[in-house]
C-alpha cells in the first residue's frame, strides 16, 4: 500500500499568503534553508489504479497536478474514488469543493461532520447537482471500516467543532465526531497475498493532549504522522489576533514538559513524523536549533512528496 503525503502544512500553508513572519519572510527572500509546504493532504492507493484521499485540503487542485498518479487517464475518469474527513475545519474541507466538475466519489465522515457540510452550508451543494455525484458515509467511532483497500479505525480526540459552527448547531451534534484520528492499515481481504501483517499508520493532525490509551495505542504503530502544528504553546500568542494558547486551539505544542517531543521519547516501534506544520514554528528552518533537536529525538519533519510503504 502506498501512501504519499501530498501537503504537510497547517492551515494558511507556508508561506502563508497574509503573512510576513520570520519564516515566511525568509522563505521568500531565499534565506531559509527549508521547502514551501501546500495545506496538508494525504493520498493512498491499496489496489492499482485507484487512489483515495485522507482531508480535502483548500490546495487540491495543486497538489493533484503535482502527483502524476492523481491525473485522469481517458477522458474525465479520475483515479480518485474515496475522501476521508478527519474533521469540518476548513483546510481538511475546502479542496471538496474543487472536486465537483461531474465526477462521482464517495466521502467518508461522522455523522456530525456530515450534517455541517450538508446541511449547514449551501456551498456545498456543488457536490449534489445530480443523482449519485457524492455518496456520503458515515464514519463508525466503535468499530473498523474498509475504504479502498484500507482498514480504517477512527480514534475519538478531544477537541471542538471548527469556530463557524453555531454554538446552538453544537448542541445538537456530538462532540466526540468534532476531530477523530485515523489507523490505517492495508486491508488484509483486499490485499490476499501481500505481506500486510498488521502494518498501521496513525494520523493524527490535530491533537491537543494524549492520554495514556491514545499513547499505547501509538506505541503500536509502524509509522506515526502527528501534531506539529506549534513549537511552543505561546507561539499562537505571537500571531496578530489569535487569543488561544497551541493546547487551547486543539494542539499539543512539541516542546516543553508534557509537549510531544518529551511525551513521545520513549516511543519505539514507530518511525515518527510531524506533519500538519504551522508557518510559524521554528523547525521549518532546517539551520536552527529547534529542526537540529526534532532531528536528534528521532522525527522526521514531513515535506511535500514525501511517500511512505504500509
Ligand atoms: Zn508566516
Amino acid at each position: 500500500m502506498r501512501v504519499k503525503i501530498l501537503g504537510s502544512a497547517a492551515g494558511g500553508g507556508f508561506p502563508q499568503w497574509n503573512c510576513a513572519c520570520t519564516n515566511c519572510r525568509r522563505l521568500r527572500d531565499g534565506s531559509l534553508l527549508g521547502t514551501s509546504r501546500t495545506q496538508t493532504e494525504l493520498a493512498w492507493s491499496a489496489v492499482p489504479g485507484e487512489w483515495n484521499l485522507l482531508n480535502a485540503s483548500p490546495d487540491l487542485r495543486t497538489q493533484i497536478e503535482s502527483t502524476s498518479e492523481l491525473w485522469p487517464r481517458d477522458g474525465r475518469e479520475s483515479p480518485i474514488r474515496d475522501v476521508v474527513l478527519p474533521s469540518a475545519e476548513l483546510d481538511q474541507v475546502l479542496g471538496l469543493s474543487l472536486l465537483r466538475e461531474f465526477h462521482s466519489f464517495r466521502v467518508h465522515a461522522t455523522p456530525s461532520v456530515r450534517k455541517i457540510l450538508t446541511e449547514d452550508n449551501s456551498l456545498f451543494g456543488v457536490l449534489a447537482r445530480f443523482s449519485g455525484q457524492v455518496n456520503w458515509q458515515d464514519i463508525p467511532l466503535d468499530q473498523p471500516f474498509s475504504v479502498g483497500g484500507a482498514r480504517f479505525e477512527a480514534l475519538s480526540l478531544p477537541g471542538s467543532f471548527p469556530g463557524f459552527v453555531s454554538a446552538s448547531r453544537q448542541t445538537e451534534l456530538n462532540p466526540q465526531d468534532a476531530v477523530i484520528g485515523l489507523l490505517i492499515s492495508p486491508d488484509s481481504q483486499v490485499n490476499s497475498g501481500e505481506d500486510s501483517s498488521q502494518r498501521t499508520l496513525a494520523f493524527l493532525p490535530g491533537v491537543g493532549c494524549v492520554s495514556d490509551t491514545l499513547l499505547g495505542t501509538l506505541q503500536n504503530c509502524d509509522i506515526l504522522l502527528f501534531d506539529g502544528t506549534f513549537w511552543s504553546d505561546d507561539e499562537p500568542l505571537r500571531i496578530p489576533g489569535i487569543t488561544r494558547t497551541a493546547r487551547q486551539m486543539g494542539h499539543l505544542p512539541l516542546s516543553g514538559p508534557g509537549g510531544s517531543l518529551e511525551l513521545f521519547a520513549t516511543l519505539r516501534r514507530p518511525r515518527k513524523i510531524f506533519i500538519h506544520i504551522n508557518n510559524t514554528n521554528p523547525i521549518l528552518d532546517e539551520e536552527s536549533r529547534e529542526y537540529r533537536m526534532v532531528r536528534e529525538a528521532g522525527w522526521e519533519v514531513a515535506h511535500d512528496g514525501m511517500e511512505l510503504t504500509l
